[in-house]
């Protein structure tokens, strides 16, 4: 897929604010510096269409883009980072709760997971809980370029096995990005591409 164009559309702290259009919605969620800002921007080919962290845990928001004019990337805050306060932390969970529920033209989640790193409790929490409210989610690995090939491919390994082992039963599709030299970034607007023709197809 080609980008042609990307825009902000609003932000706003509560999904019956979110926008009107019935164009499907691709939602981008992570622990803070997971590198998650820097994935929008390579994945959209803008420099600063989501702000690259000055401080963790900052962008508390449901941040709607519109992209080439037909659908939606949505940024919503990255979670587990300790310095959010404890009355923050459980609003802003409510409110990314209530948007992963309510929110119908979702079509795809995409989790965020730095490839260097061990399996996290609470993304695997966060996994379990979209798997049992049927929120359909795909995972991104992302700073692959911090990696050989070799622990990429061992590292993406001992995370599925894991979850394999834990409540999975098979493997969610999942991206090997870098927002350094843009690995992955075909294949993640290529599947975004596919699932939006078969939503229009469907309307
Ligand atoms: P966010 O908090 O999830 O939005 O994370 P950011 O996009 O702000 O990135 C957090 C830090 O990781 C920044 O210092 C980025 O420069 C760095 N970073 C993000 N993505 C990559 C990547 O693909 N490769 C490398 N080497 N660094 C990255």
């Amino acid at each position: 897929m080609k980008i042609k164009s990307a825009d902000f559309l609003m932000s706003n702290s509560s999904v019956e604010k979110c926008p009107n259009q019935p164009l499907p919605e691709y939602a981008f969620i992570g622990r803070s510096n997971v590198g998650k800002s820097s994935l929008i921007n390579m994945l959209t080919a803008r420099k600063s269409l989501a702000k690259t962290s000055g401080r963790p845990g900052k962008t508390q928001l449901i941040n709607h883009f519109k992209i080439n004019d037909q659908w939606f990337l949505v940024d919503l805050p990255g979670y587990g980072y300790a310095r959010v306060s404890k009355r923050d932390k459980k609003t802003f969970q409510k409110y990314i709760t209530d948007y992963f529920l309510k929110r119908e033209q979702l079509v795809c989640a995409f989790l965020l997971i730095d490839i260097r790193h061990e399996a996290q409790k609470i993304d695997l929490e966060f996994m379990q809980w979209m798997g049992e409210n049927g929120v359909p989610f795909s995972i991104i690995f992302t700073k692959a370029d911090k990696l050989k090939p070799g622990a990429i491919e061992r590292n993406v390994k001992n995370y599925l096995d894991q979850l394999l082992s834990g409540v999975w039963e098979e493997v969610p599709k999942h991206f090997i990005t870098s927002s350094s030299n843009g690995m992955g970034r075909e294949e993640v607007l290529d599947y975004i591409g596919e699932i939006n023709e078969s939503f229009f197809e469907r309307i």
